[in-house]
C-alpha cells in the first residue's frame, strides 16, 4: 500500500500532499522520490541541534519508506566555505593557494570522520550520496558560466561574482523578505548574513591570499571567472543537479536555512536552468538551549560526545530529538533526556516481555476462556493511528502516543493472562514494525532474547537433569553460564522461572 502524506511547504505555506501530484514518483513508483538535505559544514564537531535537522531529514525518508514510497536522499558536505576555511588557515597566513587545499583536507577529514560515527551511533541511516562540494567545483563553474550568460550574474568591482537580486523577480518568496530599493546593487561576500542584510550575493570569490582557489578556465576555457573559490550558496544547487536532476522533490534543512541559504539556491538553480528547482520544501524547527537556539557561534551547545559521555545511551537523545513534533522548537534538558531514556527502556523492557511469556508461558486456561482478543484489538488500532499520524505532517508525537498507549493496554492484559500467544507476536511485529520509522534497534533487543529463548530452554532442561542426578556443581555452572548472558534463573514453588535483565 502507498499513501501519500500531507506536509508542510515552506514555499507555499501550507500542507501540501507528498509526494507531489507532478513528481515522477506518484507515475512509477520505482521511481525513487528525489530528496536534498543540506548537510554540516565540516570545521568542527556537529552538536545535537544539527542532529535534529539530520534526525529529522531521517525520519522523513524512514516514514516514506513505511508508507510505500522509495527515495534516494543526497547530502553533501561543506567542506570549502568561510568557516572551514578560517579553520585551517585561522590567522590567515600567506599559504599558496596549492597548499591551502592540503590544509583545508587535512582540517576537515577529522569532522567528516566525526560526523559518521556521529551519525551511525544515532543510527541515522547513511544518504545514498555524500558529494562533497571540493569535488563539485568543475558543475559550479559551469551553473555560474549559465548565469552569466542569462544575465544574473556580473563582475564586482572586487573581481568576484555576484548575483543580481533584482533580476530574479521570485527572489524573496521562499522566506517572505522584501527587498528595499536601498539595498539593491549593494553586495555581501560573506557566505552567512542576515535578512536585514539582503544583497547580491557572491557566486564565485576571487582568490585571496591564504584561501584555496581553482582556476574556472581548466573546466570551462570561455569562462570569464577569475582563480578563486565558490560562494557556499551555488555549491548545493550544483550538487542537487548533479545528483538528483534539475527539478527535485523535496530540499531540507533546519530553519535558520530558510535565508539566505535556500532562497539563493533557488534563485541561483531557477536563474540558469528556468525550470522549477524544488517541488516542495521541509524545514525543522530549532532546538534550543534555556530558550535560545542551539549554536555554535552562541557556545551553548553540545556535542553529541559531550552527551554521550555523560554516560547516556545515544538512541535516548535520538528519541527525545523526535519526539516533538518536527516543526516546533525543542528546548534541551537533561531531565528530558532521562525522561527519554526511561521512555526507551520502557519500549525495551515490553518487546522483552512478549518475548519471553511467549517462548515460555504455556497457554493457560484463562487464555483458552471469554475474553480474549482484546490485545489484537488494541494492536491493529496502534498500528492505524500511527500511519495515520504519519500522514498528517509527520506527528511523530502522535505516532508515539499511539504505541505507548498499546504497550500499556497490553502490559496490563499480560498481567491478568488476557493475551493469546499469537497476539504477543503481532505486537511485538508491530513494534518492529514501528521502529523502520523510529530507528531505535528495538530488533537488537529482541533477536538477542530470541536466541536466547530456545537456548535458554535446553541449558535449563540439562539443569533440571543434573539437579535430579544431585549434580550441584553442574546445575550452578549452568545458572552461572546463564547468567554471563543475562538470563536471571529463579526456583520457585510454581517451578523454574527466567528472565532477561540485560
Ligand atoms: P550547519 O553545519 O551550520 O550548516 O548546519 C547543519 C544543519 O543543522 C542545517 O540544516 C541547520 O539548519 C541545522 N541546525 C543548526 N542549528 C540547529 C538547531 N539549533 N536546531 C535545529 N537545527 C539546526
Ligand atoms: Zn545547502
Amino acid at each position: 500500500m502507498v499513501t501519500p502524506l500531507r506536509l508542510y511547504d515552506t514555499y507555499s505555506r501550507q500542507l501540501r500532499e507528498f509526494p507531489p501530484s507532478d513528481s515522477p514518483a506518484r507515475k512509477n513508483l520505482e521511481t525513487p522520490i528525489t530528496y536534498y538535505t543540506c548537510g554540516p559544514t565540516v570545521y568542527d564537531y556537529a552538536h545535537i541541534g544539527n542532529f535534529r535537522a539530520y534526525i529529522f531529514e531521517d525520519q522523513v525518508v524512514r516514514a516514506l519508506e513505511y508508507l510505500g514510497w522509495t527515495v534516494k536522499q543526497v547530502m553533501n558536505l561543506t567542506d570549502v566555505d568561510d568557516k572551514t576555511i578560517h579553520g585551517a588557515n585561522p590567522k590567515g597566513e600567506s599559504v599558496p593557494a596549492v597548499e591551502m587545499l592540503g590544509r583545508l583536507g587535512a582540517y576537515t577529514a577529522p569532522h567528516i570522520e566525526a560526523f559518521f560515527e556521529d551519525t551511525d551511533s544515532l543510527n541515522i541511516r547513511r544518504a545514498a550520496v555524500y558529494p562533497r562540494a571540493t569535488e563539485h567545483i568543475p558543475e559550479m563553474v559551469r551553473l555560474i558560466g549559465a548565469l552569466i550568460e542569462n544575465g544574473y550574474a556580473y563582475e564586482g568591482d572586487d573581481g568576484s561574482w555576484y548575483f543580481s537580486i533584482k533580476k530574479f523577480s521570485r527572489y524573496g518568496y521562499l522566506s517572505g523578505i522584501k527587498i528595499e530599493d536601498v539595498r539593491l546593487g549593494a553586495r555581501v561576500s560573506a557566505d552567512e548574513y542576515e535578512k536585514e542584510d539582503a544583497r547580491d550575493f557572491a557566486l564565485w570569490k576571487k582568490a585571496r591570499p591564504g584561501e584555496p582557489a581553482w582556476d574556472p578556465k581548466e573546466f570551462d576555457s570561455g569562462s570569464p571567472l577569475p582563480v578563486g573559490r565558490p560562494g557556499w550558496h551555488i555549491e548545493c544547487s550544483a550538487m542537487s543537479m548533479k545528483h538528483l536532476g534539475e527539478t527535485i522533490d523535496a530540499h531540507s534543512g533546519g530553519h535558520d536555512n530558510i535565508f539566505p541559504h535556500h532562497e539563493n539556491e533557488i534563485a541561483q538553480s531557477e536563474g540558469a536552468t528556468g525550470k522549477r528547482f524544488v517541488r516542495h520544501w521541509i524545514h525543522c524547527g530549532y532546538l534550543l538551549v534555556d530558550g535560545e537556539k542551539m549554536s555554535k557561534s552562541k557556545g551553548n551547545y553540545f556535542r553529541l560526545r559531550d552527551v554521550l559521555q555523560r554516560g547516556y545511551n545515544p538512541l535516548a537523545i535520538r528519541l527525545l530529538l523526535l519526539s516533538t513534533h518536527y516543526r516546533k522548537p525543542l528546548n534541551f534538558t537533561f531531565e528530558g533526556l532521562k525522561g527519554a531514556e526511561k521512555n526507551l527502556k520502557q519500549l525495551q523492557a515490553f518487546l522483552r516481555r512478549l518475548e519471553r511469556e511467549r517462548t515460555t508461558v504455556a497457554e493457560g486456561p484463562k487464555s483458552l476462556g471469554i475474553g480474549m482478543g482484546g490485545a489484537g484489538v488494541a494492536i491493529n488500532q496502534a498500528k492505524d493511528e500511527f500511519a495515520k499520524a504519519l500522514t498528517e505532517d509527520l506527528n511523530i508525537a502522535k505516532a508515539l502516543a499511539a504505541i505507548f498507549e498499546m504497550t500499556r493496554v497490553v502490559n496490563t492484559m499480560l498481567d491478568d493472562g488476557m493475551v493469546l500467544q499469537e497476539e504477543m507476536e503481532q505486537a511485538s511485529e508491530a513494534l518492529l514494525g514501528f521502529d523502520h520509522v523510529l530507528g531505535l534497534k528495538l530488533d537488537e533487543v529482541r533477536e538477542g532474547e530470541g536466541v536466547d529463548a530456545a537456548f535458554v530452554e535446553t541449558k535449563l532442561a540439562e539443569r533440571a537433569k543434573a539437579k535430579k542426578a544431585k549434580d550441584y556443581a553442574r546445575a550452578d555452572a549452568i545458572r552461572d553460564e546463564l547468567a554471563a548472558l543475562g538470563v536471571i534463573v529463579e526456583d520457585t514453588p510454581q517451578g523454574t522461572k527466567w528472565f532477561y535483565a540485560k
